[in-house]
């Protein structure tokens, strides 16, 4: 009997149908931020067909729909690092003038809008397939093997069937909806969200005058809020672009509700054009980035907080009186939600002890920056990143790249940051490649063949 329309109703039954499987392809990457851009580069490189679903109108994930620029601000004389495509976008980024020299570091920092652009032309370069606004709901199973994925567009739901899939959705919605065991950070436990915004009309000379005036330091990010944070002691005199003064003066002068004590935080690049960027200033606690009713309430309530962080900087910065919102991110930063239970779980003791492992697919640098932690690369210590910390377990023919591979969270103070997330693209590129190539199952992959297509491709895995 169907119910009536008002009739309460605690589930209903979606029926069964037909889908048009649209495309296949060798290694299809879902999600194309820095984890699966690179995945998708590499594997291309590697010479299989590769496809990039994304669900957004461009790739580079939060490096171009967060704003997120600062992708080498931890590099340092003595830093030692994996170099591959997570340098190579700072490099490409630079020669298409988008990214400037950045402020605390020997690196790029990245013009997000601009990398929208380098991203199309990498993507074309390689011959791969690209389908933006597609989101993945559900995966292909075929018993425990994923055969592929299905999408949602305007176009209705379609099948994508593929040799091998790369979950790259920073949340590991693909490996989680397969079956593969996942956990969630408890919400209290979860890294900060954060609105991030662009300003314009900014006084460079003023602005950095203000800078050289009152240095701020990384022990200055000590005190309240996000911004409790704990270093090595090495970092401390060192500098960092962080803002904390101004909202301060603004809670005193009654611009700023006395309880807001967590805006605080870094600034990215100032330019010519009087644009100063990547305000990462934002800080929210108890966002639950699965949770969609939790996200429309932070985006609105980002929103109102950076309104009065952008008060706050005219009236107390040098350089800003004169300032006007650009943009906001086109959407809200999440830092931290699922993670796969990983064949190998990389730990803290890995993280500050320079872990070392036989499958290493890349290194990277002693550099933890999460949970109120920070470590920043000053020495030439480094970790090895296994290729079982991509493996999920239960599911085959899947691989997980970027912020949702599998450890503890301090290894995911580490493995978060995007060139980490280039890192494990990277690998899970060339080693799904080379899966295909060889007809082996992923667990199976011949990792010194892996660590030898790695060479060819430029990075440092020992
Ligand atoms: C505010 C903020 C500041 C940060 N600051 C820094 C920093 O200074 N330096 C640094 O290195 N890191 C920083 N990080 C961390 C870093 O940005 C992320 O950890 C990193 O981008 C994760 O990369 P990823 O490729 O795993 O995922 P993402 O960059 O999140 O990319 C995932 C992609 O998958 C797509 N996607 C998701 N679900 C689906 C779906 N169902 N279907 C289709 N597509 C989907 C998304 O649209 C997105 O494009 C910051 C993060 C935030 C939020």
């Amino acid at each position: 009997m169907t119910p009536q329309p008002n009739t309460p109703l605690t589930t209903i039954l979606e029926p069964e149908r037909h889908i048009d499987v649209i495309h296949h392809t060798d290694v299809l990457v879902v999600g194309s931020g820095p984890g699966g851009l690179a995945a998708a580069l590499a594997a291309a490189r590697a010479g299989v067909g590769v496809t990039l679903v994304e669900r957004f109108g461009c790739f580079g994930g939060n490096l171009t729909v967060v704003g997120v620029e600062g992708i080498g601000w931890y590099r340092h004389e003595e830093t030692v690092e994996a170099n591959g495509i997570g340098r190579e976008f700072e490099t490409r980024a630079f020669a298409m003038g988008a990214a400037v020299p950045e402020s605390q570091s020997e690196s790029y920092e990245i013009d997000a809008e601009g990398f929208k652009r380098v991203a199309d032309v990498l993507v074309e370069e390689a011959g791969i397939h690209p389908m933006l606004h597609r989101m993945f709901v559900a995966p292909i199973l075929e018993g425990d093997r994923i055969a592929g994925i299905i999408v949602e567009s305007k176009a209705g739901r379609e099948a994508i069937r593929a040799r091998r899939v790369i979950d790259a959705t920073g949340d590991a919605d693909i490996a989680a909806r397969a079956g593969a065991p996942t956990y969630l950070t408890p919400k209290e436990q979860m890294m900060a969200t954060s609105v991030m915004f662009h300003l314009a009309g900014v006084d460079k000379t003023a602005f950095l005058a203000g800078v050289a005036s009152d240095p701020q330091r990384y022990a200055d990010w000590r005190g309240g809020g996000e911004w409790d944070i704990k270093t090595s002691g090495k970092e401390d005199e060192m500098f960092s672009p962080f803002l904390k003064k101004p909202f301060r003066q603004a809670i005193e002068a009654g611009l700023i509700p006395p309880e807001l004590t967590t805006i605080a935080g870094t600034w990215g690049a100032i330019h010519d054009s009087g644009e100063l960027t990547y305000m990462n200033l934002i800080h929210m606690d108890d966002c639950d980035g699965t949770d969609p009713d939790d996200l429309t309430r932070f985006e609105i309530e980002g929103r109102r907080q950076a309104m009065l962080a952008i008060a706050a900087l005219r009236r107390f910065t040098p350089g800003c009186a004169g300032a006007r919102l650009r943009n906001f991110g086109m959407t809200l930063g999440i830092r931290d939600t699922r993670k796969i239970d990983a064949v190998y779980n990389l730990t803290e003791d890995d993280t500050r002890n320079e872990g070392r492992f036989e499958d290493s697919i890349g290194i990277y640098p002693e550099f933890i920056d999460g949970y109120g932690l920070l470590v920043l690369p000053t020495t030439g210590r480094y970790l090895h990143i296994p290729y079982r910390a991509l493996l999920p377990k239960k599911v085959r023919g899947l691989l997980v790249a970027g912020r949702a591979i599998g450890g503890d969270r301090i290894a995911h103070a580490a493995t978060r940051n995007m060139s980490a997330c280039a890192v494990t693209g990277q690998g899970a590129g060339v080693a799904a490649a080379l899966s295909v190539k060889a007809g082996c199952e992923l667990d199976a992959v011949d990792i010194g063949a892996v660590q030898k297509e790695l060479d060819r491709q430029g990075v440092r895995h020992q």
